[in-house]
């Protein structure tokens, strides 16, 4: 029932330049925009290539003399959670690029380069604020996290999974499915820990870092955007696919992702000073409803169709829905300084 992908070739100038389908599909390889199969990806083309940034360019300067100021609990929790970020973001640069070389669409190709180019930026931007707090070990026994945390491991564990086998068996299905764990990371993984680093901000504490995890935040919203819209364009081409059991599955899949973000979100952040974990929870459930109905299903949590954390609107949903967001009204504190914050260090 699933079809094996094959491989793509660069250029066939047999094929049309206008691809036949997003996956197992015939072009050419020249992408010309005004001819692509699905006019409306030029807008996520554009939407995602203005959101450029560069990690060296965040001032740390303040970041830096406060690290040590911070309580014992939010230091421990700031290293595990940038160790979690790096952990789920890190592999995005090459799955987005996996997802890219199986697709037979040139305009796919194009945007899932941008995004693979902008989850490297983000992989960068945690190896840049460690740098900036913390010595070589410190860093080092972070970046472990993702490979040695028993929690951390348990809550990857199905991640890991749906990625290889699409490395490894790579079909239409397993492309859906690695789309969906995308979708989840881009819209639901990274959230509470977000949340943290918002929640220091609005304390003042740690506002480089918080500017750098909001452009990060951004980028992601935007990712998911059309990973989803992705997703619903190769199930539409692949009616035999779009089966009840294929919807069950997904919802499963974030059934169980919240209830492994919220184990999550209860070992990390109890105990910092800002942070209800219930509302936390609730929080993770509206992601969860926010991402499903980007997917073209429905809402699982019917209760939490709003985000009842309201502080973090500032911070989250203004980018999520307006022009402005609350990092933008602070661009003050974006000042470019290459060279002040020790990251000649890494
Ligand atoms: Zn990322
Ligand atoms: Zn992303």
């Amino acid at each position: 029932m699933t079809k094996k992908l094959d491989k793509v070739k660069i250029l066939e100038p047999i094929n049309p330049n206008k691809s036949t389908a997003l996956f197992g599909g015939k072009a050419s390889g020249i992408l010309n925009w005004n001819d692509i199969a699905y006019p409306h990806f030029y807008q996520h083309r554009e939407q995602i290539r203005a959101l450029f940034w560069r990690a060296s360019e965040v001032d740390m300067t303040q970041d830096i003399k406060q690290f040590g100021t911070l309580t014992e609990k939010e230091r421990s929790a700031f290293l595990k959670i940038i160790g979690l970020l790096a952990t789920l973001d890190g592999p995005q640069t090459d799955a987005a690029a996996r997802l890219s070389n199986y697709s037979t669409d040139p305009s796919v190709k194009s945007i899932m380069a941008t995004i693979a180019d902008q989850e490297s930026e983000h992989n960068h931007s945690y190896a840049y604020v460690l740098s900036s707090v913390a010595d070589l070990k410190t860093q080092n026994e972070s970046f472990e996290t993702g490979r040695v945390d028993v929690i951390l491991l348990k809550r990857n564990e199905r991640i890991v999974e749906v990625y290889n086998e699409f490395a490894l068996n790579t079909t239409i299905e397993s492309a859906l499915k690695a789309m969906v764990y995308t979708a989840l990371l881009e819209g639901l993984f990274f959230y509470s820990a977000f949340a943290f680093f918002y929640n220091l901000a609005r304390n003042q504490k740690m506002v480089g870092t918080s500017t750098m995890v909001s452009y990060i935040n951004r980028d992601e919203l935007q990712h998911g955007r059309f990973i989803s819209d992705l997703f619903r364009a190769t199930l539409s081409e692949n009616p035999d696919l779009n089966t009840k059991e294929f919807t069950d599955w997904v919802y499963d899949q974030f059934r169980h992702s919240v209830e492994q973000e919220t184990i999550w979100s209860r070992y990390q952040l109890a105990g910092i000073d800002g942070i209800d974990l219930i509302e936390m929870e609730g929080y993770i459930k509206y992601r969860a409803n926010k991402m499903l109905r980007l997917l073209g299903l429905s809402d699982i949590y019917p209760e939490h169709t709003e985000n009842e954390m309201k502080w973090i609107r500032a911070y989250v949903d203004n980018f999520d829905d307006t022009k402005t967001d609350f990092f933008e009204q602070k661009s003050r504190q974006y000042t470019k300084t290459s060279d002040l914050n020790g990251f000649d260090e890494l």
